[in-house]
């Protein structure tokens, strides 16, 4: 895949040398008007050109040879797409190529293994995000943000009747004739925020973690609140610092299964935290050295590469 140039350059839009994060720049013409033109995507779904990717419950269809990679099969030669339960999604256009997802759930897990077998496995992508193409990893992430998306609304939520895909899987419509309401793609925005006080930044740690990781705070955003008001309330809440000087710094998609990481920076003048122990193991401050001689193990760990708390830390740790 080629990719797009123009709105889809991150480094135009963003300052000069900015590297999106991980599964951002997805890079394809999300072509928003032909996706709503029923004809258009029908032939899509018929042009040998067109790639789909595969979703297995939450698991991509990844390529596990020399390099690890996303695995693009020709539209027209998946005829298991022919059953209705698999309804492709329209993911955009990388130049006249069309590039679609369809999620096979519906699958027993021994025949997604037997269809998988000929090209890769179904993986989680955390597990081999960091390894691939940065770009071929965004576009599988958005795949499978968008897949959950579909298998968690199948239903109406105003009159509890069945909906169906529309606009090439950016809408599900619901089939009450007396109701027809549209329901649209979710994303759960959540606040990220490395907090510092110049010298020293607050790293802290979930029971539920990987032995040894710490990372920055973070929270979801709540109904009637601004973004600088989350990441103060979160900070509060976690640890029980009061951060002034709010500002932001770069987001990441994150459909693990379907967030936006909206990173931040604050600061805060030193001072003894409280923690509330049921969502917080632990949290401390940490000097840059500290970091910088962080072991790596089972004692201290920073988090992982393809995620944003990494960026926040790293690019706080670069400052010295
Ligand atoms: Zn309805």
């Amino acid at each position: 895949l080629r990719g797009i140039g123009g709105y889809a350059n991150v480094a135009a839009m963003t300052k000069p040398g900015f590297r999106g994060n991980f599964y951002s720049g997805v890079g394809l013409d999300r072509a928003d008007a032909l996706r709503r033109d029923a004809t258009w995507v029908a032939a899509r779904q018929t042009d040998p050109k067109s790639r789909v990717v595969l979703v297995w419950r939450n698991r991509n269809l990844i390529r596990r040879a020399d390099e690890i990679d996303a695995v693009w099969l020709r539209i027209t030669e998946m005829t298991i797409l022919d059953d209705s339960e698999a309804e492709p999604v329209f993911l955009g256009r990388d130049g006249d190529t069309a590039v679609f997802a369809a999620d096979l759930s519906h699958l027993a897990e021994a025949e997604a293994q037997d269809l998988a077998a000929e090209h890769g496995v179904f993986e989680d992508l955390r597990a081999v995000g960091p390894l691939m193409p940065r770009r071929n990893g965004a576009i599988l992430a958005y795949a499978r943000g968008l897949l959950y998306w579909h298998r968690r609304h199948r239903f109406c939520g105003i009159c509890g009747s069945a909906t169906v895909s529309d606009q090439a899987g950016h809408v599900r419509r619901c089939t009450n004739t007396g109701c027809g309401a549209e329901h649209f793609p979710r994303t759960d925005p959540a606040v990220i925020m490395l907090v510092h006080d110049g010298d020293r930044c607050v790293l802290g740690r979930q029971k539920i973690w990987p032995p040894g990781m710490h990372s920055t705070l973070a929270g979801f955003v709540e109904p009637g609140e601004s973004l600088e008001e989350a990441v103060a309330r979160e900070v509060y809440e976690e640890v029980g610092l009061a951060v002034t000087n709010v500002t932001y710094e770069s987001s990441q998609p994150w459909p693990f299964p379907s967030s936006i990481m909206l990173g931040f920076r604050a600061t805060c003048a030193y001072a003894p935290m409280r923690f509330d122990t049921d969502e917080i193991e632990s949290a401390d401050w940490f000097t840059r050295a500290e970091l910088h001689a962080s072991p790596e193990d089972e004692s201290f760990r920073l988090p992982r590469r393809d995620s944003i708390a990494r960026r926040l830390i790293e690019d706080w740790l670069a400052e010295e």
